[in-house]
């Protein structure tokens, strides 16, 4: 916590200007693990613009070079592969802690690695926190919920999760990884943060992670058939990406510790999503229903009032407008081609 105290003008970023430019503090040195994925690497991009030094901590399971590749030569930015899982020395003010496959497929893959980089992970990052008085963010999700039979979702619910299902390596590898960063704030003192992150989509995501949102439009691009998981009833609301990053880096630079919800309260059936996904892409796009995966959350839907309040944060990109960003990014990568496409 040393290293923080001594950086004068800490805390610029959330002073609303008050501060002049020239005195507003620069070059924290921060750790984003899970950095080459989807949300690090969009973070890292703004903690790069905003003139700090990053290092990149990530094994490469979900993430991808390609994803930072942009930074590669810049002083500023450093790569390293490395899973959280062994422990790890480096000196850093900030760390946010991302590093976590986030997809059920992906999630699935290895539940015991999923809850291993939860638990084990979580504690190394932590404990570099406390050696080093750095300040430590966590990346939570919305699946601590499990199934809510409180709608919409507030931080004080506790949730209803079942502890033994094949979602339970990442919502209760998260619940433990909460419990771990509170237990490192109230008996070690380190400065912690606690984001609850609910679905969220934008470029650079996985293009065959399973995820509704990169299926459906994958899926309509490839004039294949969208896939309906279920009746198509169930509920999610989406984010952009760029609305989540800000709120975890205002999270991060504020004074409270959380959790806080960080999610787009628009709330959409799956039916309701494709129907977005048909009028962005192809109206044409067929829709085929398919059985849908155990223990699925029935609905979701943020209650964002304490960000709102707390750190000044809402989100700004409709899913309308959200959407054809994304199908942009994956154009290109699918196809190869570089027309425009914002249609
Ligand atoms: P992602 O899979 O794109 O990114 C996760 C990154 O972590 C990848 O780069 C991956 O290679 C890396 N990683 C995984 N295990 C690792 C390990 N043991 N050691 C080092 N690196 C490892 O997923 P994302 O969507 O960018 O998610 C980022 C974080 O946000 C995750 O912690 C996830 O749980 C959380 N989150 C995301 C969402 C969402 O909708 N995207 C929702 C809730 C929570
Ligand atoms: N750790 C790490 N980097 C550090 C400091 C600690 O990876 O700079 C790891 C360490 O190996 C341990 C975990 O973090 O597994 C928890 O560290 P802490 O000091 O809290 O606990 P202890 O080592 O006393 O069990
Ligand atoms: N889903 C769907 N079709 C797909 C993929 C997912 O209908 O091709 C549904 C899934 O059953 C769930 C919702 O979409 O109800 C969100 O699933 P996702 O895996 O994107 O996220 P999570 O379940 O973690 O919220």
């Amino acid at each position: 916590r040393m290293i923080y105290q001594n950086r004068p003008g800490f805390g610029s970023f959330n002073s609303g200007g008050k501060i002049p430019l020239g005195l507003q503090r620069k070059g924290l040195r921060i750790v984003v693990t899970g950095g080459a994925g989807f949300v690090g690497s969009h973070l890292v991009d703004r903690l790069i613009a905003r003139g700090d030094s990053v290092i990149v901590v990530d094994n490469f399971f979900t993430g991808r070079k390609e994803n930072v590749m942009h930074h590669f030569g810049n002083p500023r930015f450093e790569l390293i592969r490395h899973d959280v899982v062994e422990p790890l020395l480096l000196e850093v003010d900030q760390i946010y802690h991302l590093a976590c496959p986030a997809s059920p497929v992906h999630y699935k893959h290895n539940p015991v690695k999923t809850i291993k980089t939860n638990v084990v992970g979580t504690l190394n990052m932590l404990g570099l926190a406390k050696r080093v008085g750095a300040r430590f963010l966590l990346t939570s999700t919305s699946e601590v919920y499990g199934d809510p039979l409180e709608h919409p979702q507030k931080e004080t619910y506790w949730g209803n999760v079942n502890p033994i299902g094949v979602r339970s390596c990442y919502d209760e590898g998260k619940r433990t990884a909460e419990t771990l960063t509170m237990d490192y704030h109230r008996g070690a003192g380190v400065e912690v943060r606690i984001a609850r992150i609910f679905n969220t989509y934008g470029p650079r995501m996985c293009i065959d992670d399973g995820r509704v949102v990169s299926n459906f439009v994958a899926q309509a691009l490839r004039k294949e058939p969208l896939t309906v998981y279920g009746d198509g009833k169930q509920t999610r609301s989406f984010q952009f990406v760029s609305d989540l990053v800000e709120g975890l880096m205002r999270l991060m630079e504020g004074e409270h510790v959380g959790p806080f919800n960080l999610g787009n309260p628009g709330e959409f059936t799956m039916l309701e999503l494709a129907k977005v996904v048909q009028e962005t892409i192809d109206p044409n796009a067929q829709i085929e229903f398919r059985p849908n995966t155990e223990d699925d959350p029935h609905k979701r839907k943020p209650d964002i009032s304490r960000a709102k309040e707390l750190l000044g944060w809402e989100p700004k990109v409709a899913l309308t407008k959200g959407l054809p960003m994304m199908v942009q990014d994956f154009r290109q990568r699918i196809f190869g081609d570089h027309k425009e496409n914002t249609s």
